[in-house]
């Protein structure tokens, strides 16, 4: 074999990101590649949250709102965030998912956009993403048109409002242009969002460099914020003016302490707001972006790439009497921080991986997904993998009638 588990520990070695793994809470005795779904705890989460909860709440109770400064935390985590996704610190905010986000968004464009109907999407997206837009285009009576990822640019014409994409697809792992595709929405008069759920926390983003109109994306994976963790919104600053939502909640208001009778929109990135923030939820994230703060973004990209680049060059080996196919990009540039392989038995493959200690996850109909997170995932992780994989494949350990049975979450 042209790689062996002594060369993978020798990466790991020369790692320049090996110290952050100490950051984490990993379980022991399992490799976790499913980062990409929900991201590892980091340590500073649990003292942080007791400390939310037993102190700010349970002794400040009200007044934590101003003294533990839980009223300008959607602000304060969204600046955080703004420097993993390359845009100006005022002008990302924290609150609600990802889909309630797209929604106001959605809205939001259509609004500014005035003459323009069309919402352009890909089909085969993450279908929250896809839902949330035929229900905004079925209520504001515009029209969603779906198109395949080859088709994308020429889609582009003067009647679309918004462009609609996910930075990294879910289940390839396939990575869009982000300069050249919002230069070319530009060039049409169209306007972009970038859903940046399996981007943010596992690479360098300079989404205001390419000069995106906006973009969403969710706490709970690459960013490490558990289970639930509220999503982010950043809108350019030329269209913070404009941007006019129909959820416009109190928070949302210029003034929310002076309870007056009409909504007028906050000026800036606030308008975004809609009520009140699971503060808990907050505070976890908050605490778990601090294991970002001294790491430089470039070399997590390029471990990304070591890591997803090993993975196939392990699977190609050793993988070939088993009929998978790799469903990832093989150009590093092209692909996230997973690894996608289709196989006709894949959800009990996937089953008998989880019981053998190897943590990925299906994305039906057929493919086995491996998110290689570049801060808890080591090259020896990513060796030993395959290889419960293959051991899985040689024994038929997936043929079992227990493997077999579908749970609600894959
Ligand atoms: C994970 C993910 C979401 C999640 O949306 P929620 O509203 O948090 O459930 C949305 N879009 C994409 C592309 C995702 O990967």
């Amino acid at each position: 074999m042209s790689m062996d588990r002594a060369q993978c520990l020798l990466m790991d070695q020369a790692d320049p990101l090996a110290f952050v793994r100490e950051r984490f809470r990993l379980p022991s005795g399992e490799i976790y590649l499913d980062g990409n779904s929900l991201g590892c705890l980091p340590k500073a989460v649990s003292a942080r949250l007791t400390n939310a909860i037993e102190h700010e709440w349970g002794r400040g109770l009200i007044r934590s709102w101003n003294e533990a400064g839980w009223y300008r935390a959607p602000q304060r985590v969204g600046a955080k965030i703004a420097r993993l996704i390359g845009v100006p610190a005022e002008d990302v905010i924290v609150s609600d998912s990802t889909s309630v986000n797209l929604f106001k968004v959605l809205t939001a464009a259509l609004r500014l956009s005035k003459g323009r109907n069309k919402i352009l999407g890909l089909v085969a997206d993450f279908p929250t993403d896809t839902y949330i837009a035929q229900g905004v285009a079925s209520w504001a009576g515009a029209e969603l048109v779906r198109v395949r990822p080859d088709n994308l640019a020429s889609a582009i014409d003067e009647g679309v409002s918004i462009v609609s994409l996910t930075h990294v697809n879910y289940r390839t792992g396939y990575r869009y242009d982000m300069a050249s595709l919002t230069r070319a929405a530009h060039a049409k008069g169209a306007m972009i969002v970038w859903d940046l759920s399996h981007s943010a926390g596992a690479m360098d983003l300079q989404v205001a460099a390419c000069d995106a109109d906006f973009a969403v994306g969710c706490g709970y994976k690459y960013l490490n914020g558990g289970p639930g963790a509220p999503s982010y919104t950043y809108v350019a600053q030329r269209h913070q003016g404009g941007f006019e939502q129909p959820l416009q909640g109190w928070l949302g208001h210029t003034a929310p302490f002076d309870f007056a009778d009409d909504y007028v929109a906050a000026p800036g990135i606030n308008r975004v707001l809609s009520g009140t923030p699971p503060v808990l939820s907050l505070v976890a994230l908050e605490a778990a972006l601090t294991v970002f703060d001294d790491i430089d973004m470039t070399l997590v990209r390029a471990k990304s790439g070591q890591l997803s680049e090993l993975f196939m060059l392990v699977a190609d080996e050793v993988l070939s009497p088993f009929e998978f196919k790799i469903e990832s990009p093989r150009n590093p540039s092209d692909r996230g921080a997973q690894v996608s392989l289709s196989h006709k038995h894949g959800y009990a493959v996937c089953q008998a991986l989880i019981h053998h200690g190897v943590i990925g996850d299906f994305r039906a109909p057929d493919i086995v997904r491996f998110g290689l997170a570049p801060l808890t995932t080591r090259f020896v992780d990513v060796f030993d993998a395959v290889m419960v994989l293959r051991s899985v494949m040689e024994q038929r350990l997936w043929d079992r009638p227990e493997f077999q049975r579908r749970k609600a979450v894959t």
